[in-house]
Order: structure tokens, then sequence, then C-alpha cells
């Protein structure tokens, strides 16, 4: 048996059925990325004494035949913005190269509680801004199905960690489509909860009413196990919701449910292949019984627009903080200011210093009106073109991208090409919805997603309807 080859179902059976001990799958996995990795670049830093520790503690307790930990022996790589205590956290960027995390992300507490390991640190765009993680400080990621092409975007580190069987599950986080079209590109399952679902506490600030961290997994069954434990209520995430709104749907059967096809979203530039599978998608849930009911979503066209001005907006007073003084990289030992512009100069990579500069000014008196509130405005109205839809559906599929993953340096010169790439999942992340990607096929062995939107805390009810494609 191949200890690398298993989902977090069959570990759970196979450490019950004392196949294998949790120590010795957790050596074959840091083996595997030894090995493996340098061809990819998943990892920015690996846990390896602290992950062989914990298997070996692990290991007594199930020999103890205490109660089991629910996820005992299930390997995570953890996106490089998300906080693990005593380990290093990024960002993807030179300005956090040593930066130590103090205190644990609520999720990783929860996943750690259940008997997570943690393998390592994956790598991403800068700051998660991008959709290939060409924009990391540590060098691209490599996508596993084709190493001349990218794994897709910011998490593109854990998507190919999960492609490569490097790990169990990995978690991502999605501002405008990080989890779900590195999922499309790689072949696997992502999830971008509902905004408020998950906490975002030890998340690394990017776009914070955007901003959501997310399971990658190699099954959807997998993702429910790893959302389940996940999400809920964060006394230190006052924008986390309570545990109520986050039941479980009790769907058994797409026979009679009504999909929604829009319009805009299978439109001419697309990939002729990822139509054709996502179409094909489609067909099977009708053949299922599922009603297919064609839908309009006009104000899509200004998604990605709105998105580009709300996010670097955030973003630019987000990483207001990273000044040289309270963190990470410091320049200069002149003046004051000389330390700000010098750290911030010389840590920031050129797509952040975009964003900071556009969002600067799209805040800045007398430009606000006119970018960052009519930006908001937008968003309310691309908001309720999605409610209007779901008062006639109950999900819509669309694909996840426009596009199979992308060759290398493919579109580094063209940030406006780059930023096409959300054209599907950015709009769905302004209206606040939850959202997954299931792979539907490949073309031209590249993987494609189809994605399904959900309203919003239906999360538990879009990953009982993958499920269904899945099996
Ligand atoms: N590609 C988008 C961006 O560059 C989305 C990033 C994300 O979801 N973190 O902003």
């Amino acid at each position: 048996m191949d200890l690398t080859d298993l989902t977090i179902k069959q570990v759970g059976q196979g450490l019950r059925d004392k196949n294998f001990s949790v120590l010795e799958l957790t050596k074959a996995h840091l083996e595997k990325i030894k090995k493996e990795d340098k061809d990819i670049n998943a990892f920015l830093t690996l846990c390896e004494d602290k992950a062989l520790e914990k298997a070996k503690e692990i290991d007594k307790i199930i020999a103890s035949k205490k109660k089991i930990p629910l996820l005992a022996g299930i390997l995570a790589a953890v996106k490089d913005n998300i906080l693990v205590k005593g380990t290093r956290a990024t960002a993807g960027s030179k300005i956090l190269k040593n930066y130590i995390a103090p205190y644990n992300a609520t999720c990783i507490k929860k996943l750690e509680k259940q008997g997570v390991i943690i393998l390592g640190k994956t790598n991403l765009d800068e700051f998660a801004m991008g959709a290939s993680t060409e924009n990391s400080a540590f060098g691209p990621t490599k996508n596993p199905k084709d190493l001349t092409r990218v794994p897709g975007g910011s998490s593109g580190g854990s998507a190919a960690a999960v492609a490569k069987n490097f790990c169990h599950f990995a978690l991502g986080s999605d501002t405008g489509g990080s989890i779900r079209q590195p999922a499309s590109f790689c072949g696997i399952v992502g999830l971008s909860p509902t905004y408020g679902a998950v906490s975002r506490y030890g998340l690394i600030a990017l776009t914070s009413s955007l901003d959501q961290i997310g399971p990658i997994t190699k099954t959807v069954e997998d993702c429910k196990i790893i959302f389940d434990i996940i999400k809920g209520r964060d006394e230190m995430d006052s924008t986390s919701v309570n545990d109520e709104l986050l039941v479980d749907s009790d769907i058994e059967t797409v026979k009679g449910l009504v999909i929604g096809i829009p319009k805009e979203y299978f439109i001419e530039g697309i990939d002729k292949g990822v139509l054709d599978l996502v179409k094909q998608a489609i067909n099977k849930y009708e053949k299922l019984g599922a009603k297919i009911k064609e839908i309009h979503l006009p104000l899509t066209k200004y998604a990605v627009a709105c998105y580009y001005i709300i996010n670097p907006s955030e973003a630019s007073t987000n990483l207001a903080r990273y000044d040289g003084i309270k963190y990470g990289l410091s320049q200069s030992n002149k003046e004051l200011l000389d330390v700000y512009l010098d750290s911030r100069g010389a840590g920031f990579g050129d797509e952040v210093k975009r964003r900071i500069i556009i969002g600067t000014f799209a805040l800045s008196s007398g430009y606000y009106e006119a970018y960052y509130l009519r930006a908001q405005k937008v968003r309310q109205l691309i908001k309720k073109d999605f409610e209007k839809a779901f008062s006639e559906v109950d999900v819509i599929f669309t694909p996840t991208a426009p596009t199979p993953a992308f060759k290398l340096e493919e579109k580094t010169e063209n940030p406006l090409e780059m930023y096409l790439a959300d054209i599907f999942t950015a709009p769905v992340k302004l209206a606040g919805l939850p959202a997954i990607s299931v792979p539907c096929g490949e073309t031209n062995n590249l993987p494609v997603g189809l994605q399904i939107i959900g309203k919003s805390f239906k999360d538990d009810k879009i990953i009982k309807i993958a499920r269904f494609l899945e099996k």
C-alpha cells in the first residue's frame, strides 16, 4: 500500500484496522516531500521535528485505547498566511521573511485539538495577491499535473501539495478565488465558505471584508470533514456567525433541485474544453433529475472592476502595519520616515506595491466617493443580482475559471489579464456567498473545475450537491 495515497476517510479506517502507525504515515509523507518538492516548490517551511513528535504522541494515545481524536494522524499543509504558533509565517513576502507566529489561528487550534498534524507551510502569492503563485517572493510553485504550468493562486502551494499527495488536506484562503481557482487548476476540491462561517482570527489580512479560510482536499467527502471542524462562531472574530446559522442540509437526492445556469458565465472567450466539461457535468445532474434553468446575473461584468477597487483599498490599509518597526524586515538607520520607506521599498514586491498605490488613491480625499464608495454601491447591486437569481433557483453552476492552468510567465507581464482569471470567482465573494470547486474532467490532460454556488450559509448543501458529481 502506498501510504501517501490515502484520503482522510481511508486513513481513519487504516488506523482502526492497524494497517500502519501515525509515525509511519508521517514519515512516508515527509520523505516524499523531501524527494519531490524540489520540482514543485509547494512548501516554504517544513515542520519535520514537531510533526514527528506529534505523530508519536498520537500513536501512544491510540495504543492506550483512550478515545482516539476524530482526525488522528491526518496530515495538513497550511498556507503561509495562516498563523501556526512558533512557526515562520511569511505570507509569501520578503517583509515577513523571518516573522515567527506568536499564536495559533483559531482554525489551527480546532484542527490540532482533533489530532491533525501540520507538516508545513505552503507557498502563495505575496499577501495572497495573485492568481498563479508567481508573485511569491520565494519563487513560483509548479502545477503537479504539468510542471510548465502554474498551479493557480494565490493558494497554489496548498493546492499543489494536496494534488501531489504531500498531505491529506490543506488550508487556503479565498478573497477573490484563491481556494477555488487553484483547486480547479490542480484537479482537486476547494471550498470558499460563506463570509463569517470560518473564523479569520490568525489569518494575515488582505481584504478583511472578503477573506475566508477554507479547506482544499482530495475529495468532497474530506472537504465536509474539515469544514465541519473549522466552521463556527469565534469570540476572536466579530464577523464570525453563530453556530445555529451553519446547520447541515438534509438533501439526499438532486431530484427536483433547481440549478441556475447564468448566461453571462457561458460566453465567448472561455476555453472550449472548459465549457464542454462543465456542460457535461450539468447534464449529469439533469439525468439525476435536477431541473436546469437559465438565469441572468447581468452585473457580473462589473465584478472584476469592483473587486479590484475594494481589494486594493482594504489591502492598502491592512498593509500599513508593515512599517519596518513592528514586524519583520527593517531597513535603514536614518530618520523614521526612511525606515518606513526603505523597509517597504525593499520588502514588498511589485504587485503589492501596485495595489497599495491603487488602494491609497481610491481611498484618498476627493477620489473616495468616485472609487471606493462607488465600488461598495456596485457591490450591493451585485449582491442583489444574486439574491434575485436565488429566488428562482436552489444553486448556481458555473465554470470555476475561464481556462485550465496556464503556462508559467504567460500572464506575469499583464496584470489585467491575470485579474481576469478571477472573473467567475470574484463576484461570489462580493456577494458573501459560499462556493465549491469540484473536478469535472480534463481537457488536454489539464483538470477543469465546476463551481457550485449556494445561498448564504448553505455551505453544507453545496458540499452535498458536489458529492453527487464525485460519486
Ligand atoms: N486572484 C485574486 C487577487 O489577486 C484573488 C486572490 C485571493 O483570493 N486571495 O486578488
